[in-house]
């Protein structure tokens, strides 16, 4: 395409766009000063905008295009299904063929304890469905008084009214409320307590402690009332959090000691991200329920679910009558044909292998070498996650002022120098493909390192 017909393509989508789109996340008046980036197209680990600029996707997209953009293997299973039964229900005893081998391809990689999936469309639906089967499941077994479900702050859960409940975010429950029966606790954010209250804890020590919160609460509370516990393995949406090491072994004696279910939210660790199938696997937990989406099917079509283990999936089975849940397009045949392709591709050129031995532990080694740069006060990270906390003062730990929007500033200047790294606050964290490779890392690294460079001239 000639530059003129780029230019005039974009101004087209950016008018239609302005005049006609309410974004998700995002602030409106931002875009009325200056209109969206249209990506147009992508290929491996690389988008194309509408100018014809490539960007280095640092984020899979929103932390889900895990094997990478442009796979023949998906593309032509979502083709074949859409022939062969483009749209058909799992309603009143029906079943489709890709529904069926979905659920049983996700019981043989996923934990040995996990062997049944509920699907739902998307993470939010899956965490929506998770609050109803365990209000559920204590109801079939005669505790219907167990309804508290414990969070952390700042966890992400989704975006519907129950699964922004089950989140921790300040900013979405100022807007959306919170639903009874939901509670929130602190989350093992070392580096946070460590600039905000100053305190030099160990890190073991901290993720005892903040373990220790979820006893606090169930006591307080009174654990026949205290239904469960949900988390991220590693919160990705908070900024990357990752827990001290003493933080889930010590989580997992709690639940098993007050009888409480845990539920592993895997919308973003499932799927190869921390180089384990799961982050349940990463961790050693044995969750009872596990919320997937985003790398089930790479992002490609949207599909999600709930995994569910089999002393829960036992009473729901066996004692339960109907579950009066379900969406129409639960386990829809073309999304759930895209989520076995990706599946099968993942087992076929072992990319969590890759991802553990090779491609994560080179990540995690450069990210470490962009800690050295004067803005990054920590640099935290596990598998092909990872996050550079800006801060004004290194030695001091001291953060930037909000309102500068420090982290918003430097997230710009890399995306106008060909980078997608996303701003939490002022971390700026990571989630490439899980197909990215060595030498696409050094190019990230380079390039991040001159948007560091330019962000703390443009802020001096
Ligand atoms: C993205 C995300 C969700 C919500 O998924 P959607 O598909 O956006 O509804 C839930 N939990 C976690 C951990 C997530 O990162």
């Amino acid at each position: 395409m000639s530059p003129a017909n780029a230019a005039s393509n974009t101004a087209k989508w950016q008018s239609q766009d302005s005049a006609h789109h309410l974004h998700p996340f995002t602030n409106p008046q931002d875009l009325l000063d200056k209109p969206a980036r249209v990506i147009e197209s992508a290929e491996g680990v690389y988008l194309t905008d509408s100018e014809g600029n490539r960007l280095l996707d640092m984020m899979a997209g929103l932390w889900c295009v895990n094997m990478g953009y442009g796979r023949p293997e998906l593309i032509e299973a979502v083709e074949r299904q859409i022939r062969q039964l483009p749209y058909y229900n799992l309603f009143f005893k029906t079943s489709t063929p890709p529904a069926a081998e979905l659920s049983q391809l996700l019981a043989e990689v996923a934990p040995a304890h996990v062997n049944h999936t509920f699907f739902t469309n998307s993470g939010s639906e899956a965490n929506d469905t998770v609050l109803r089967m365990i209000w559920r499941y204590w109801d079939l077994l005669g505790k219907p008084e167990k309804r508290i479900v414990i969070s952390r702050k700042n966890a992400y859960h989704g975006s519907t009214i129950a699964a922004s409940s089950l989140g921790g975010m300040a900013d979405m429950h100022k807007q959306g409320g919170v639903i009874p029966n939901i509670v929130h606790v602190d989350q093992p954010y070392w580096y946070e307590q460590r600039v905000t209250l100053g305190r030099d804890l160990d890190r073991d020590e901290f993720g005892r402690q903040a373990a220790q919160s979820i006893a606090d609460k169930i006591e307080a509370l009174g654990a026949d009332r205290v239904a469960a516990f949900i988390a991220e393995p590693i919160q990705g949406a908070g900024g990357v959090i990752v827990p001290p090491d003493s933080y889930w072994p010590e989580v997992s004696r709690i639940c098993e000691h007050y009888g409480i279910l845990l539920v592993a939210d895997e919308v973003i660790c499932g799927f190869g991200r921390t180089g384990e199938w799961f982050g349940t696997d990463y961790y050693d937990l044995t969750p009872d329920f596990m919320p997937i989406a985003k790398g089930l099917s790479s992002g490609y079509l949207p599909i999600g679910g709930v995994m569910v283990a089999d002393r829960v999936s036992e009473v729901l089975v066996h004692q339960g009558g109907e579950f009066n849940h379900g969406f129409t397009y639960s386990g829809h045949p073309v999304c759930a044909a895209a989520a076995i392709a990706n599946v099968n591709l993942m087992r076929q050129t072992g990319i969590v292998d890759t991802v553990r031995d090779s491609t994560a532990p080179y990540l995690q080694k450069r990210l470490r070498e962009l800690g050295e740069h004067p803005l990054v006060g920590e640099v935290r990270g596990a598998g092909l996650l990872g996050a550079l906390e800006l801060v004004e003062d290194k030695a001091g730990f001291v953060r930037f002022d909000k309102d500068r929007r420090v982290g918003i500033r430097c997230r710009d200047i890399c995306f106008d120098n060909n980078l997608v790294m996303r701003s939490v606050g002022d971390s700026m964290v990571i989630s490439p493909p899980l197909v990215i490779e060595t030498a696409d890392i050094d190019v990230f690294v380079e390039r991040a390192w001159k948007c560091l460079d330019l962000t703390q001239k443009a802020i001096a």
